[in-house]
């Protein structure tokens, strides 16, 4: 599965970033696909080669009714030729999200949040006996997903003294971690968790043994998944109108903004470089409330 990833990377042009000598970058994965962006791209690429190589026809995943996953894995499954079918946790609604993931034809079932929990089992209940069936976890989470989130790392041609990037299963953070290992890169992977409270995402990486190599900042998380503050939305304004950039309220202008507080408390040494991931996700914003 090919949609071409070697994205471009931006200088942002910041005075603080001037002021405390370090020089900031963002890879643009935004700019992958207006739809299967980002991550989730990038998480989906070696799942979808899976389901392929294993004569799979008809994707099945899970998500809320906001998910950028079940949004990208329609689009996704539209354009290489798969079924798709989204399990999304809660009542049925209606939204923008939902009414897209309709029109590249994803068949949608609405589970209650006690059955969403198991989802190995509402995939085997409903999809049981369908050959062509073919698991995806929710986020494009696990193994595959992190590889293809490898090659983030793999595309940057000068090493970085951090990577930063938002967490919210971790798989994206795993990828770049693996990559920085692999490559044997002077380099620290830093994840933002946009989680409240999520500390044990730490134990789907502990188990890799890359202890070493990644970091993942838990306080700014603005309140929780999903959770916005006037001061998010406000960073996300500054930040946009100085470089035209868009980032989410949901990921990754929570991951920006912990990137300037950072800065400002001295967190970076002085000549450092730094990566931010821009891991896409902009359809977030068609749900933002501007209190101006
Ligand atoms: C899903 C998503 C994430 C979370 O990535 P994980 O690999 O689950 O940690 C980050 N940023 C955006 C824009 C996303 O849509």
């Amino acid at each position: 599965m090919i949609l071409e990833t070697n994205t471009p990377i931006q200088q942002l042009n910041f005075d603080l970033f001037k002021q405390k000598q370090i020089e900031v970058f963002m890879k643009r994965d935004d700019l992958i696909h207006p739809f299967i962006s980002g991550n989730k791209w990038r998480k989906l690429k070696f799942i979808l080669d899976d389901a392929m190589a294993k004569n799979k026809k008809h994707l099945i995943s899970f998500g809320g009714a906001y998910s950028n996953h079940l949004n990208a894995l329609a689009c996704a499954g539209a354009t290489f030729g798969f079924k798709t079918t989204g399990f999304v946790r809660g009542e049925e609604i209606s939204n923008h999200m939902i009414e897209l993931n309709k029109l590249w034809g994803m068949e949608l079932i609405f589970v209650d949040r006690t059955s969403y929990k198991n989802k190995q089992e509402l995939f085997n209940t409903v999809f049981g006996d369908n050959e062509h069936a073919y698991f995806i976890d929710e986020g494009g989470a696990g193994d595959l997903g992190a590889k293809g989130c490898e090659e983030i790392v793999y595309e940057l041609n000068e090493p970085f003294d951090k990577i930063f990037c938002p967490v919210g299963t971790s798989t994206t953070l795993q990828g770049i971690t693996q990559a920085i290992q692999k490559k044997k890169l002077p380099t620290i992977a830093e994840g933002i968790c946009v989680l409240k409270g999520a500390q044990e995402i730490d134990e789907n990486l502990k188990r890799l043994n890359l202890q070493y190599l990644y970091k993942i900042h838990y306080r700014f998380h603005e309140g929780g998944y999903a959770k916005t503050t006037i001061e998010l939305l406000d960073f996300i304004k500054m930040f946009s109108s100085h470089t035209g950039i868009l980032l989410d309220q949901i990921y990754t202008g929570k991951m920006m903004k912990a990137v300037f507080e950072l800065a400002e408390e001295n967190y970076f040494s002085a000549n450092s470089k730094i990566m931010c991931v821009h891991t896409g996700g902009l359809m977030g914003l068609l749900s933002i409330q501007s209190n101006k």
